[in-house]
């Protein structure tokens, strides 16, 4: 494999972990007017608590996502040191890899 599709791969799993946090974000942001329009839209307060409850284990699941992320330049977890770490309490915002340092959003650093 040459070092530009080496390359390549590494910015197709950044690019991975951007559309995620992006997705957490809207899930995030979305949640509270969601539940309001289904309130003033007279949708029974059961439905509303489904989807409610649907929603949140949505973001759970693209969290665990993130949480589990290999670096796509050193194979380890991206948002927790060392193998052993613990996805719960990873940093699912941090902007660089916990264990090689390649920069999420810098362009073609090496470590
Ligand atoms: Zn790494």
């Amino acid at each position: 494999m040459t070092d530009a599709q080496e390359q390549e791969l590494i910015d197709v799993g950044l690019k991975r972990i951007r559309h995620l946090r992006m997705g957490l974000w809207v899930i995030v942001i979305v949640f509270v007017p969601l539940v309001y329009l289904l309130v003033s839209m007279n949708v029974p307060e059961a439905v509303v608590m489904a989807i409610g409850v649907a929603w949140v284990c949505f973001g759970v699941i693209i969290e665990l996502m993130l949480g589990f992320f290999r670096c796509p330049a050193c194979n380890k977890y991206f948002h927790v040191r060392g193998m052993r770490g613990n996805v719960l309490v990873s940093k699912i915002f941090t902007k660089k890899c916990m264990n090689c340092g390649i920069q999420l959003k810098q362009h073609g650093f090496r470590h």
